[in-house]
């Protein structure tokens, strides 16, 4: 039986650590200090300038927490708006380019009409950009939906074997017309599992597109699987020219780019890996990488076999 799983953004949760340890760390002490200053105001105990000492070095401390806390809490939102400028000028350029050439073709169709060879040229263009509007439309409104926590995981059985084949059958078109080499490592018994098929598929895809963008020239592609009796490990490897360590992490996030000449070339969006790592956390896994300047990537989803929530 499919079961749904509303997830809520990483946002939330953290904003909602950082309210608990706002009452935790300073607003618990600051009432029960107040209380002993005034029990000792009205005890006037002999020991009271030792207790006061105290008091006084703990009411500190208390606000200074406070004072970072508050001080976290004003960054993360200068750090929204800059992410949400940031957005809205990368995602108009994104649009813009694909929209020119269409505009630009459009163009060119009607000047040039009854020419076959240019008309055969502009309408390959047309479709090429349409479908890259498409499918940057698509990743928008996807990564929309996991921002907002309303992108609702179907999780169901699913033979992983199918779930990988499916993948790289989705890769095959552009493989063919590329004729690039794509091995496919699986072992026979692979076993079935409990998730989002259509998601985790598409977070495979994903990495296969970029060890085909980013993995040399011709690209030399990987995929493998296999399971244990918890986990499932899915691994797309290429021999480009790597990732540095310093790298690693940043290209998670969502809308980064490296800053080098193949990110430059390549089209792209930087949320490729947002998406991939939303997915996977989702099933409650995780992504590793293994990758260095000069010796190629390995990104491996690693992924219960029935995340906890999803039933059988
Ligand atoms: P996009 O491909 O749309 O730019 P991604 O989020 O998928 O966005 O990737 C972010 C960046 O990480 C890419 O722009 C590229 O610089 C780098 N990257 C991703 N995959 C690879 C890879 N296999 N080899 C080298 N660099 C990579």
């Amino acid at each position: 039986m499919p079961t749904s799983k509303p997830r809520r953004s990483y946002w939330s949760y953290g904003y909602r650590r950082i309210v608990l340890l706002l009452v935790a760390l300073v607003i618990v002490p600051s009432v029960l200090l107040s209380s002993v200053g005034v029990a000792l105001l009205v005890l006037g105990d002999a020991r009271a300038n030792l207790m006061l000492g105290i008091l006084v070095l703990s009411f500190t401390s208390a606000v200074i927490t406070g004072v970072v806390l508050i001080w976290v809490f004003v960054r993360r939102d200068a750090r929204l708006g800059e992410l949400q400028a940031d957005f809205v000028s990368k995602v108009s350029h994104e649009l813009r380019t694909p929209l020119t050439s269409i505009r630009l073709y459009t163009e060119t169709l009607s000047l040039r009409r009854g020419n076959e060879e240019i008309e055969r040229r502009s309408i390959e263009a047309l479709t090429k950009e349409s479908k890259r509007l498409q499918d940057l439309i698509d990743r928008l409104l996807d990564w929309g939906r996991m921002e907002s926590g309303r992108r609702v995981y179907e999780m169901a059985p699913v033979p992983l074997a199918a779930l990988v084949q499916d993948a790289v059958g989705a890769f095959e078109p552009l493989r063919e017309q590329r004729g690039f080499a794509l091995e496919v490592e699986l072992p026979d018994a692979l076993p079935e599992v409990v998730w989002d098929r259509g998601a985790v598929q598409d977070a495979v895809v994903n990495l296969l597109s970029n060890a085909f963008k980013y993995g040399g020239e011709p690209p030399h592609i990987r995929v493998s699987a296999r399971a244990d009796d918890d986990e499932v490990r899915i691994s797309v490897r290429d021999e480009g020219p790597g990732i540095e360590e310093a790298e690693h992490k940043r290209i998670f996030q969502k809308f980064y780019r490296i800053d080098d000449r193949l990110a430059r070339e390549r089209e792209g969006s930087g949320l490729g890996l947002a998406i991939v790592q939303h997915v996977v956390r989702a099933h409650d896994g995780h992504v590793e990488l293994e990758s260095a300047p000069g010796r190629g990537s390995t990104f491996t989803l690693v992924l219960p076999r029935v995340p906890p929530g999803a039933e059988r």
